[in-house]
């Protein structure tokens, strides 16, 4: 008789599931989740205040540098000197810096002055005067010693600001539209359903263990990349219930990229937070917490449907029913740079550093221009720019020319305005190459040699999104030119730093993933005669109007 093996071998397998708590699979099933069990990430704070921070680098355990760390917006930076091939075969250790990038979270993106002034000085007394805009935006620095990290939240929070869950699989920063509540074309201000969820949800252990990150949008105007993120309320004008939002979910990037799906319901300004927590709920239990890279909601909606989703929402989270919803008629790209009218009479300045690139002396430069010019508003994108609100049009003209003094331009060229960068090879432990400095050359490069189709390609820019690993922190998948930091073989047949090459991606109008050409790759050093050669075939082949994505 042939022993009974596989009806027990299959309902092993049944039982051990995919990790979701709400179907009992309480038991870790990986490292991480181990971690987040043994002790909530939260709990990290004070050991921080209280043991490391006078221990030193040495004294930190391994589980919280490598781990609970990001709870709080702490992550090791890369040794320098370590060369990208190395990235995969080298064990954690050996690429660790005993330095620390450190992630602010800036909702909606909104800072006072006096807020950027503090995160400005920051940087100059704690990080090297190193300080990026990231295209969630945040401020992030580099070269920051676990020592002096109790002072620097300290200094942050005495500002308001935080760098609570700006990491870790937790709810990070909610993004905002960075001209909420002054924008003509704005639907709705998604402003206080954004305060209410930071101050109901944020540093709440009972969200402080999802199976992975949870990103989040709100606004009023198609500015925030919303397709992308795990939950975005977007902005719409029903019929008959007015300005509220579209509620999308399961978007995201990286690997098995998708476009966040509508869930067809029209949700009220102040029920967002209610809504925004349920769907965070369903996620922690029902998420798939065995496999890392399958963890993200957006695979549960692939899994469920949008149907079932919604349906497992209303009756064991919200316990009730939603109103149906319309979609938001799509819109073009949006990055707010240049000199735009407020509806209240007075303007708004977006400028574009190089792909976020900024400094602690231009923050604190900022704040100082901004305060002479009579404002007291300053807003991070996520686009990587700069955004100064509540301008009188008398002060336009003299802060346009102190902004662009500092390197923030307000009528930047194309490819400034519309090149952005991941963080790469510089200071990131994951990267294969290099992505900052890169990317600034590549914008002097096009500036000179595309001199001459300049007027055609700000009519349609083209977009060009530099990453340093398949991660898609700087959102490949979404540009004109999507470039994939990996390792190609130049024409000498020696192994150089390059990119997979995406083309035709976008948000809005254009949404959809860029085609991944296979053997369509470039050398870094090759990249600059690339896109120009990418660019004069569009504008010689473009018809009036044509975006490059269409
Ligand atoms: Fe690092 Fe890769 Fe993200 Fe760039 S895309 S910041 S290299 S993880």
């Amino acid at each position: 008789m042939v022993p009974p093996t596989s009806p027990p071998a299959r309902a092993a397998k049944a039982r051990r599931g995919e990790g979701q708590w709400a179907l009992g699979y309480r038991e870790p099933l990986n490292p991480n989740e181990r971690s987040k069990k043994d002790d909530n990430p939260l709990n990290v704070r004070a050991r921080i205040e209280n043991i490391y921070a006078h221990g030193g680098f040495a004294s930190i355990d391994p589980a919280d540098l490598r781990g609970r760390f990001r709870w709080y917006g702490l992550y090791t930076q890369r040794k320098p000197g370590i060369d990208g091939g190395r990235t995969a075969v080298l064990e954690p250790e050996e690429l660790d810096d005993e330095y620390f990038m450190l992630r602010v979270r800036v909702d909606g993106g909104a800072l006072s002055t006096e807020q950027l002034r503090v995160l400005g000085e920051i940087s100059q007394t704690y990080g090297r005067d190193t300080a990026d805009i990231t295209d969630r935006q945040n401020i992030q620095y580099h070269w920051i010693q676990i020592e002096d990290v109790p002072t620097i939240w300290e200094k942050i929070e005495g500002v308001g600001l935080s760098t609570t869950e700006a990491c870790g699989d937790s709810p990070r920063v909610v993004l905002g539209s960075p001209v909420a509540g002054i924008s003509a074309d704005e639907i709705i201000d998604g402003t206080p359903a954004i305060h209410e969820i930071v101050k109901r949800y944020i540093g709440d252990p009972a969200y402080s263990n999802l199976p992975r990150k949870f990103k989040s949008a709100i606004s009023g105007v198609q500015d925030v990349a919303h397709e992308v993120n795990d939950i975005s309320f977007v902005g719409v004008d029903h019929p008959e219930h007015g300005p509220g939002f579209d509620l999308w979910v399961g978007g995201g990037l990286s690997t098995n990229p998708m476009i966040a799906k509508r869930l067809g319901v029209w949700v009220p300004r102040d029920e967002v937070p209610d809504v925004w927590e349920g769907v965070i709920s369903l996620f922690r239990d029902y998420g798939y917490r065995r496999l890392r890279h399958r963890a993200r909601i957006k695979f549960l909606i692939a899994d469920w449907g949008v149907d079932k989703f919604r349906e497992v929402l209303e009756t064991e989270f919200l316990k009730r029913k939603l109103l149906d919803g319309v979609a938001p008629p799509a819109s073009g790209p949006i990055d707010h740079v240049g000199v735009h009218p407020q509806k209240d009479g007075k303007f708004y300045i977006g400028v574009a550093p190089i792909a976020g690139r900024v400094s602690g002396s231009i923050l604190v430069e900022v704040a100082k221009a901004v305060e002479r010019a009579g404002s007291r508003r300053v807003r991070l994108t996520a686009q990587q720019k700069l955004v100064v609100l509540d301008v009188a049009e008398s002060e336009v003209d003299t802060l346009v020319d102190e902004l662009a003094g500092l390197g923030l331009h307000a009528r930047p060229s194309p490819w400034r305005r519309s090149t952005m960068a991941c963080t790469g090879i510089e200071f990131c432990k994951l990267a294969i190459v290099e992505t900052k400095a890169r990317a600034a050359r590549l914008v002097d490069e096009l500036e000179k040699q595309l001199a001459d189709v300049q007027h055609t390609l700000a009519e349609s820019a083209i977009s060009v999104h530099i990453n340093g690993c398949p991660n898609s922190c700087a959102r490949i998948q979404t540009a004109d030119i999507g470039l994939k930091g990996q390792i190609v073989t130049n024409g000498e047949g020696q192994q150089v730093e390059g990119y997979q090459v995406h083309l035709g991606g976008g948000l809005g109008l254009d949404a959809g993933f860029g085609r991944k050409l296979r053997g369509h790759k470039v050398t870094s050093a090759e990249l600059g005669d690339y896109v120009e050669r990418v660019a004069r075939n569009f504008v010689a082949q473009r018809t009036d109007g044509e975006r490059f994505a269409q």
